[in-house]
């Protein structure tokens, strides 16, 4: 009998199970590039459409687990050494978490958890698993590769618009009661024509430049590896070597590469000195991206004309995080990756992969980010130890 511990973000203040808007959602096959979306052997433990992210939506797993004789735990509790976490920790076999509501399994957690074989992320980004420490402990680390990718990618969509067309404070004057359009328009630009860069075109910055082609705007981007000629010339991207060139030349950055050590504070005061006055940063990726002060400074100073985010460090932000008050922002909690939609496909993703790990079948090479004491399928692609 295994012991799976699972850490989900606390229910809705209202009440479990909320009211939901609508019935259904869409049934997703396969997403782009033709990896089929989870395929557990199932039945699944909800509906489709349903909040399973939460502790009482346990992500439909109890169910599963329970038939086999597993126990499971679920909690929120997860900071300190009192946590309800910290307590479990020691006997669990399986540890779930999401970037949403981050168990931070630090090396010194990790040594102390003397039976973990697997991490598991229930979304994408496992930045808050130390990887060198998992690795080193033979950890596996996994998580649902493109389960809420085109997820993220819409919301950077919304962001981009929100920021240029001054889409919030408009309508905080409207739900005020008020009617001064010139205050509405002061900061009120058109995205067309505007120069758009993103740093990292994998799945989700590939999908944005996508979403954004038919805007009539002048698309770029930087990563390590560049990509096939026919997608550069389809979307008409302009490459950079660096991400000092692309700020250089763009008005609104979006920054979408994963957090490893060398991708901590990329965005810091020696940044934005290459980035164009009046520019606007999306971040999406992670909170740690940036520097926390160095992006309040790029506001106050007109450097940066908005910023907007759902991710920040550390999770869940301080009531007093300066991020919540700084001007001109469109930041929300940790919420792109975790519509409804996006939940049933991790859910069904981390069922899949508990189904192969406890079934000692291979967990599919797009999940794996650490298997054997290394980086693995995809971890080896996108993350690096260092
Ligand atoms: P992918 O692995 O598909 O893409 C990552 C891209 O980053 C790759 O194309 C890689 O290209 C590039 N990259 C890696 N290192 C660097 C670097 N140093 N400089 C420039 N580019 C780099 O990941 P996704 O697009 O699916 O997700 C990206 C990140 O978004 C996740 O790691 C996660 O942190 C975050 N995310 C956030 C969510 C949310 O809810 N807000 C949900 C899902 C993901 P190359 O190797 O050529 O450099």
């Amino acid at each position: 009998m295994a012991k799976v511990l699972c850490v989900l973000y606390p229910d809705p203040v209202t009440g479990y199970p909320p009211a939901y808007a609508r019935d259904t959602i869409p049934a997703i096959t396969a997403y782009p590039g033709g990896q089929t979306t989870p395929t557990p052997v199932g039945p699944l433990g909800f509906k489709p459409g349903e909040l399973v992210g939460c502790v009482s939506g346990e992500l439909g797993l109890r169910p599963y687990l329970e038939k086999l004789g597993h126990e499971l735990i679920v909690t929120s509790d997860k900071d300190g050494a009192d946590s309800e976490f910290d307590r479990h920790l020691a006997d669990a076999d399986v540890v779930i978490s999401q970037p949403f509501w981050p168990a931070y399994l630090t090396a010194e957690r990790i040594a102390r958890a003397k039976k973990l074989k697997l991490a598991l992320t229930a979304g994408i980004g496992s930045d808050h698993v130390d990887l060198q420490a998992a690795a080193a402990h033979g950890v596996t680390v996994a998580e649902e590769t493109y389960s809420n990718s085109i997820s993220v990618a819409e919301h950077v969509v919304m962001m981009v618009l929100s920021l240029v067309r001054n889409y919030l404070p408009a309508h905080q004057i409207a739900a005020n009661g008020g009617w001064n359009i010139a205050d509405c328009v002061s900061r009120s630009y058109d995205l067309e024509g505007m120069h758009f860069g993103t740093i990292a075109a994998g799945r989700i910055g590939l999908a944005v430049l996508k979403r954004l082609k038919p805007f009539d705007v002048h698309l770029h981007y930087t990563q390590r590896h560049r990509l096939a000629d026919e997608v550069e010339r389809e979307l008409g991207l302009t490459f950079h070597e660096t991400p000092e060139s692309l700020v250089a030349a763009c008005d609104v950055i979006n920054l979408q590469t994963p957090l490893y050590p060398s991708t901590e504070n990329m965005f810091d005061d020696r940044m934005f000195e290459h980035v164009k006055r009046g520019s606007y940063l999306i971040n999406t990726a992670r909170g740690k991206l940036c520097d926390r002060d160095a992006v309040v400074r790029a506001l106050n100073s007109g450097k940066l004309a908005g910023y907007a985010g759902d991710v920040w460090f550390p999770q869940p932000a301080p009531a007093d995080h300066p991020w919540r008050t700084m001007p001109f922002n469109g930041m929300t909690p940790h919420m792109s990756g975790s519509s409804l939609s996006a939940q049933a496909r991790y859910a069904a993703g981390t069922l899949e992969i508990l189904e192969c790990f406890f079934e000692g079948r291979p967990i599919r090479p797009e999940y794996l980010i650490v298997d054997g004491g290394k980086l693995a399928g995809t971890g080896s692609q996108s993350y690096k130890l260092t």
